[in-house]
């Protein structure tokens, strides 16, 4: 286990046998459309996405589209901002069958807020795919299609998420350990009346 991990939450095999689990639902659900359209959000997304795909024999395009919502040593959403010089999706989805793939559901604004935009461009379906979607019964969160972990709420990082973008290497997902994040964040923190 990394040394600023708390406790591993889901280990490399248990995730590679999940992940080609969920390929399979996806597969039973969207095989029959002749071809998908892929758009995995960056940046959490990557590693699950690489390996998802090889384990989807269906033939399929893939966008990329970039949002930010934990910026820097953040751990709650500071609103989410959609970066569209970096994305890659068409502006027209006429005809297309789309699967929107995010890393991870909490609040549901990013999934929210990207759906919307990739509906207004008229996909003929839409559906969203998660790794993990934090358990938060004190919200609603938006309905997803497709779910490989429920997991409890703490903040994680390994395959693909980050924190202050590190970790993202890790090839079990874990809990970062509480004193880690804070020192990132004094670190990052403006000096206060008294430090200065
Ligand atoms: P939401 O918009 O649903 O509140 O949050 C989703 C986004 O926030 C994800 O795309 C992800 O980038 C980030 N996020 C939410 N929870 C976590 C977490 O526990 N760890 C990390 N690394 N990112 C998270
Ligand atoms: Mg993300």
């Amino acid at each position: 286990m990394h040394a600023d991990l708390q406790r591993v939450l889901i280990d490399r095999e248990t995730l590679a046998q999940r992940v080609a689990e969920l390929a399979q639902e996806i597969s039973g659900q969207l095989g029959q459309v002749g071809e998908i359209t892929l758009v995995p959000i960056l940046t959490g997304s990557i590693i699950f996405v690489a390996d998802l795909i090889r384990h989807l024999p269906i033939q399929m395009q893939i966008h990329l589209m970039s949002v930010s919502s934990y910026p820097g040593t953040s751990t709650t959403s500071q609103g989410v901002t959609m970066n569209h010089a970096l994305s890659g999706v068409p502006d027209d989805l006429a005809g297309l069958h789309v699967l929107l793939i995010d890393d991870i559901l909490d609040s549901g604004a990013t999934i929210n807020a990207v759906r919307d935009e990739l509906q207004a461009r008229g996909p003929d379906t839409l559906h969203t795919a998660v790794l993990l979607r934090k358990e938060r019964p004190d919200l609603v969160q938006p309905d997803v299609d497709f779910v490989a972990f429920d997991i409890p709420d703490a903040f994680v990082v390994g395959y693909g998420l980050d924190f202050d973008d590190y970790y993202r290497n890790l090839p079990d997902i874990g809990v970062l350990r509480a004193d880690v994040i804070q020192r990132a964040q004094d670190r990052t923190s403006p000096p206060t009346a008294e430090a200065s």
